[in-house]
């Protein structure tokens, strides 16, 4: 049975994952979770993940017997954890020969996560993540930015250190810190969209946090710039692992002191106020769409608007569809 909480869980962050931190530097404790009958390894190519795509996506799991048949030197292992008391680890596949990339491709197709991940099942989702967001890490890491000299993978792939020994840099897996904000103001709230979204698509204010700036002086001057708007009373409401490429989305909401919308950017192709009212006949209309529901800016929303109004969004949304 699953545990209740008392914070809200977002889509791709699970709390079913154990991830066994303390044992990345143990390399007998490793070794025997990796020659396990009950591990799996989670398979990525160019940051794509494996699916099988029959009717819905089916994210491809290899045992140890199907990893036996590819080449040692065609991919990487890093730990991810115990799930449902299996053990999963990432194989990052940088194919050296295109008999393995064959091989690989008999398994299934690569796609990009961000395209197939609401079809899948959220534990799973959570498991292709987390592989996903280590491969990038790798990926963007293979040089010491220090020296220049080749990195080598350490901690079961949670951490890479400088291959020159006069200097043995360390460097370890880092997500970048994004604000994602529901500002309201009345029975309105404030939303916007970016030029290459779908038509009609809104989504909540967002933008990356800079250095020397705290989450809530970020959320102001995101809003500020993007919209015009001033907020204050900022109140934290959850959070999101974002792997496209390596953000963690800290959701708020934040009620406006003004309403005028004079944005100080370019960056949003429209900004508005909605009511309730106005987005449920947009909707119903299909004019207005939600962003995705996997999505911090939508539980955001969703917050916003179970608060007021006598049916939940699920519902009206259904009713709907
Ligand atoms: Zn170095």
């Amino acid at each position: 049975m699953k545990k209740k909480n008392h914070y809200h869980i977002n889509f791709l962050s699970t709390e079913n994952l154990n991830r066994f931190s303390e044992f990345r530097t143990d390399q007998n404790w490793m070794e025997h979770k990796l020659k396990s009958a009950s591990t799996f390894f989670v398979p990525m190519t160019n940051l794509k993940n494996i699916c099988k795509n029959n009717e819905v996506s089916q994210p491809v799991l290899l045992s140890k017997k199907d990893l036996e048949k590819f080449n040692e030197d065609s991919y990487s292992i890093y730990f991810l954890g115990e799930l449902e008391k299996q053990f999963y680890f990432a194989a990052d596949f940088h194919c050296a020969n295109t008999k393995d990339e064959e091989r690989l491709h008999k398994f299934g197709e690569p796609v990009e996560l961000r395209k197939i991940m609401s079809s899948l099942e959220p534990d799973k989702a959570s498991i292709l993540s987390y592989a996903r967001a280590l491969s990038y890490w790798h990926s963007r890491n293979k040089y010491c930015g220090v020296c220049g000299t080749k990195t080598e993978i350490s901690d079961a792939g949670h951490k890479i250190i400088c291959a020159n020994v006069s200097c043995k840099a360390e460097y370890f897996p880092r997500t970048d810190p994004a604000i994602i904000v529901l500002v309201s103001y009345g029975d309105k709230c404030l939303l916007a969209r970016q030029k290459h979204w779908p038509k009609g698509q809104y989504a909540t204010i967002a933008g990356f946090v800079e250095p020397g700036e705290s989450l809530e002086q970020a959320v102001k001057r995101e809003v500020n710039e993007e919209t015009g708007v001033i907020v204050d009373k900022i109140r934290y409401h959850s959070s999101q692992p974002w792997p496209f490429p390596s953000a963690l989305m800290l959701g708020f909401h934040a009620p406006a002191k003004n309403k005028n919308i004079s944005p100080r950017d370019n960056e949003l192709e429209d900004v508005r106020w909605f009511s309730r009212a106005e987005i449920i006949e947009s909707f119903s209309k299909g004019t207005f769409r939600f962003p995705t529901k996997v999505s911090v800016s939508f539980s955001l929303l969703e917050h916003w608007f179970n608060k007021y109004i006598g049916k939940p969004l699920a519902e009206i949304i259904n009713e709907n569809n």
